[in-house]
C-alpha cells in the first residue's frame, strides 16, 4: 500500500484536486469486470484502487464530483483578491485531456453557475477595485494572453493571426520574436506581445472570446478537442492611492495546462509526437521547478522550459501558487489518474 501523507502547507505553494462528474462516454467499450477500480474522493484525501493496490493522497483542499463552481471559487477568492494587494499570483490547471481543466479555468462562461474561475475571478477583481475607488485607489489594468506550443510562444490577442492555418508554422507570426525578458523590479516583458488596457470585465471578456478562437486545438485518438498548448492568461494590476500615496504592482497568472496523458494512449505519431515530447517535458520542468521552491532549494531550474522561464517572477519569492489537479474518474483513465496524482503529491 503506498501512502502520501500531506506535507504542512509549504511556502506559498497549494494543491488542490478536482474530480468531475463521470460523464455518459465515460468507460464505453470496457468490460467492467476488467477493471476493478475505485475513486474516493474524502475531505482532504483521495483514494484511488488499481488492480487490488490502493494509493492514498491527500492535498490541501479534494473537490469531488458534485462540487461547483462556486464552491471551487469560494477556497481561491482570497487568493485572487491578494493579487490586487501587490501579490504575483499563479493558478495552474494540470491533468489529462478530458479531465476538466477547460471546465475549471473558463467553465461555461454563458451560464453563470458553470462560469468557471477565470470569469468568476475578474468579476471580483473589477468590482474589488470599484469599491476600493472609495479609498482613493485607482487600478491600471493589462491583459495578455498566449499560448506556449512545442516551446514556442504564440500571442492569442495578435491582430496579425488570421486562422488556424498561421498557428501550424514552426515560429508562430512570422517576424516576432516573443523573447522574455525579466527586469531588475520583477517586470516581465515579452517582446511584440499584445497587451490590452482592460477598464471593464465586457473587455476582458471579449479577449477572452478572441483568445479562445485563436487557440491551436490538435486531434488526438483521446478527444478531438484536445488542447496540445499551454495557455496563460495574464493580468497585470497597477494601483496608486492618491491620498496615502501607495502603490501596488500584482500579477494574476491564471494557466490551463496542456494535457499531460502520456504517449501510449494518445496513439500519437509525427507531429502528435512532437507535441507530446514537448508537453511532457515542459510539464516535468514545471514540476521540478514548483518541488524545487516547495523544497526552497537554492537552485530552481527556471530556464529549462518556456513556460517556467515566462513565469519566473510569479512563481518564486513571496508568489503564490496554486496548483489544480484534475482528475477523470472513468475507469479507463485510472493509469493517467494515478500519474496526475503522482505528480501533483510531489509538488504538494
Ligand atoms: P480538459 O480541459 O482537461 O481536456 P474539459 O474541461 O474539457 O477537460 O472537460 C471534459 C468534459 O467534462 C467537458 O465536456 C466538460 O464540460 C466536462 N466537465 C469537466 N468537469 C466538469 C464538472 N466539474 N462538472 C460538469 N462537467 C464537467
Ligand atoms: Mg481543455
Amino acid at each position: 500500500k503506498l501512502h502520501n501523507t500531506i506535507l504542512e502547507l509549504k511556502g506559498n505553494i497549494r494543491v488542490f484536486c478536482r474530480v468531475r462528474p463521470l460523464l455518459p462516454d465515460d468507460g464505453v467499450g470496457v468490460e467492467v469486470i476488467s477493471y476493478p477500480t475505485s475513486l474516493e474522493a474524502l475531505g482532504r484525501g483521495i483514494d484511488l484502487l488499481q488492480s487490488g493496490s490502493k494509493h492514498a493522497f491527500t492535498f490541501d483542499k479534494v473537490f469531488s464530483h458534485d462540487a461547483s463552481q462556486e464552491d471551487v471559487f469560494v477556497e481561491i477568492s482570497q487568493l485572487v483578491q491578494s493579487a490586487l494587494d501587490g501579490y504575483k499570483v499563479c493558478i495552474f490547471a494540470y491533468g489529462q485531456t478530458g479531465s476538466g481543466k477547460t471546465y475549471t479555468m473558463m467553465g461555461r462562461p454563458e451560464n453563470a453557475e458553470q462560469k468557471g474561475l477565470i470569469p468568476r475571478s475578474l468579476e471580483q477583481i473589477f468590482q474589488a477595485s470599484q469599491s476600493l475607488t472609495a479609498q482613493g485607489w485607482k487600478y491600471k489594468m493589462q491583459a495578455s494572453m498566449l499560448e506556449i506550443y512545442n516551446e514556442t510562444i504564440r500571442d492569442l490577442l495578435s491582430p496579425n493571426r488570421s486562422g488556424p492555418d498561421t498557428l501550424r508554422t514552426e515560429n508562430g507570426v512570422a517576424g516576432k520574436q516573443y523573447a522574455i525578458k525579466h527586469d531588475a523590479n520583477g517586470n516581465t516583458h515579452v517582446s511584440d506581445l499584445t497587451i490590452v488596457d482592460v477598464c471593464t470585465i465586457k473587455e476582458v471578456s471579449s479577449l477572452l472570446q478572441q483568445a479562445a478562437q485563436s487557440r491551436s486545438v490538435g486531434r488526438t485518438q483521446m478527444n478531438e478537442q484536445s488542447s496540445r498548448s499551454h495557455f496563460v492568461f495574464t493580468l497585470r494590476i497597477s494601483g496608486t492611492n492618491e491620498s496615502t500615496e501607495q502603490q501596488v504592482q500584482g500579477v494574476l497568472n491564471l494557466i490551463d495546462l496542456a494535457g499531460s496523458e502520456r504517449l501510449s494512449k494518445s496513439g500519437a505519431t509525427g507531429d502528435r509526437l512532437k507535441e507530446t515530447q514537448a508537453i511532457n517535458k515542459s510539464l516535468s520542468c514545471l514540476s521540478d521547478v514548483i518541488f524545487a521552491l516547495a523544497k526552497k532549494e537554492d537552485h530552481v531550474p527556471f530556464r529549462n522550459s518556456k513556460l517556467t522561464y515566462l513565469l519566473q517572477p510569479c512563481l518564486g519569492g513571496d508568489s503564490k501558487t496554486l496548483m489544480f489537479v484534475n482528475i477523470s474518474p472513468d475507469p479507463t483513465s485510472v493509469g493517467e489518474s494515478l500519474c496526475s496524482l503522482r505528480f501533483a503529491a510531489r509538488v504538494n
